[in-house]
């Protein structure tokens, strides 16, 4: 391999695999009893553990045709005044389980959080503050589309307390703008950072999508440098997740132009990775760029960042709580989500129930794996000899199959026996979710359609 260039030795090693967002996988959730949800909610309650809470709003003014999260289009603002009712009876029903754990960070996103107008904002942020038990200090951060932000909602978000924003670009060309249905001018991203500074936002992150139709390592380029030039915190780049037989709106996306393969994929991640570095950012995980003595800078130098449905974030609490439509909440012991149809979701809190669909209860063994493939999804490296202190086993002897299939993947990753650690490469880092693979027991039993490309 090594007479490759970099681009295609990433696109040879490249597979398809779960974003290690969380693990197992939300593939491999399954029924759970609402009882089993309820003791663990109250657990976090009991134990007064910190949480984070995380809040979906699923409605979007239109549809992206590449979009892959849950969404549901609608210029109908006042769906969303009856949406944030409804979370008040979920919060209602959630708070006497909960209510004596602090909430550590409130996190909205989406869907397009920003589709509440500001009275609908500061009736969801009351209803948090009266049913749960904020800590003082708790993060506040909100998803916000560009194209849809009003003035407003940023004071009103600033009066709520908020200082982090998370803004969609994923592209600036035109043509590729046509081919994802998604029409943004840099004017109007640059008008919301500048706007959201202003109001006393101290943390912007950007994100941004490669792999996408009709991008050039020339178009990609400009983005990058006009994405460079706001100055965001952290700038999240997502690799374009294909994959029409789950979400058959990307159809669109695939008439619109040739999706790429891995090669160009490939090349487009490597010009972003030597763009950011030039610009004198931090490379942080697998696909997430920090500027220096930002706050998700910090996190990743004290090994204090985590991995979870969010994306890359600084660990705040061990335990999310999600609400809403599709929501996924997680503890170190369970996952589970929400249901994912609107009207199944309101049904379960009309009946007094919680609005539970699918979930996973880990054992030992998964607890082990995924504190592994945390740290490896964070750090590029694992201590495995912390890993046998904290699951009490020794970790030579319970991953000896897995190490000794590392060996295969011997240009992406290493175990150092005697530092016994294992080591992503530099390749390697860039395919982590490879590596995670092999530690991964339930990957193997599944269709690999199910996930995106590694690269
Ligand atoms: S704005 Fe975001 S969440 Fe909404 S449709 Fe577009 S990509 Fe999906």
């Amino acid at each position: 391999m090594e007479h490759l260039d970099p681009a295609a030795r990433l696109a040879h090693w490249s597979s398809r695999g779960p974003r290690y967002t969380s693990y197992p996988s939300a593939n491999e959730f399954g029924p759970i009893a609402g009882d089993r949800v309820r003791r663990e909610v109250g657990a976090l309650g009991a134990d007064r553990e910190p949480v984070s809470l995380y809040v979906h709003v699923p409605f979007c003014r239109s549809l992206c045709a590449y979009c892959g999260c849950n969404v549901i289009p609608t210029r109908d603002a006042s769906r969303g005044v009856g949406y944030v009712d409804d979370l008040a009876t979920e919060m209602a029903l959630l708070s006497g389980l909960v209510a004596t754990a602090p909430i550590t960070e409130i996190a909205l996103g989406g869907g397009s959080p920003n589709f509440l107008a500001p009275p609908a904002m500061r009736t969801l942020v009351g209803a948090i503050e009266r049913y749960f038990r904020v800590a003082p200090g708790a993060r506040r951060s909100i998803e916000l589309d560009p194209r849809q932000t009003t003035s407003a909602q940023i004071e009103a978000l600033a009066d709520l307390r908020f200082t982090a924003v998370s803004l969609g670009v994923q592209d600036f060309a035109e043509s590729v703008q046509d081919a994802i249905r998604r029409h943004q001018s840099a004017e109007q991203t640059r008008w919301l950072v500048e706007r959201s500074r202003a109001a006393g936002f101290d943390d912007v992150n950007v994100d941004i999508v490669y792999g996408l139709p009709r991008q050039t390592e020339a178009s990609f380029a400009e983005t990058l440098d006009q994405v460079i030039e706001l100055q965001p915190d952290r700038v999240a780049l997502f690799g374009y997740a294909h994959l029409p037989s789950k979400l058959p709106h990307q159809l669109l996306v695939e008439r619109a132009g040739r999706i790429l393969d891995n090669y160009e994929r490939a090349s487009l991640l490597l010009l972003a990775i030597a763009r950011f570095a030039e610009a004198g950012y931090l490379h942080l995980g697998l696909d997430h760029f920090a500027r220096p003595g930002s706050r998700l800078a910090r996190a990743a130098a004290e090994q204090r960042m985590v991995r979870s449905f969010q994306g890359y974030t600084e660990h705040r609490a061990d335990a999310i709580l999600g609400l809403g439509v599709s929501a996924i909440s997680s503890t170190q012991r369970m996952h589970w989500q929400h249901h994912t149809e609107l009207a199944d979701w309101r049904a379960a809190l009309a009946a007094g129930r919680l609005p539970v669909e699918r979930g996973f209860v880990l054992d030992e063994d998964d607890r082990a794996r995924a504190a592994l493939i945390g740290r490896l999804m964070c750090d590029g490296t694992v201590d495995l000899g912390r890993i046998g202190r904290e699951c009490g086993l020794d970790p030579e002897v319970y991953f000896a199959r897995e190490l000794a299939a590392l060996a295969e993947l011997g240009e992406l990753a290493a175990y150092d026996r005697g530092a016994r650690a294992i080591r992503t490469t530099e390749l390697g880092r860039l395919l982590v979710r490879n590596v995670c693979m092999v530690f991964d027991r339930y990957h193997a039993q599944r269709a690999s359609a199910l996930h995106s490309s590694t690269i």
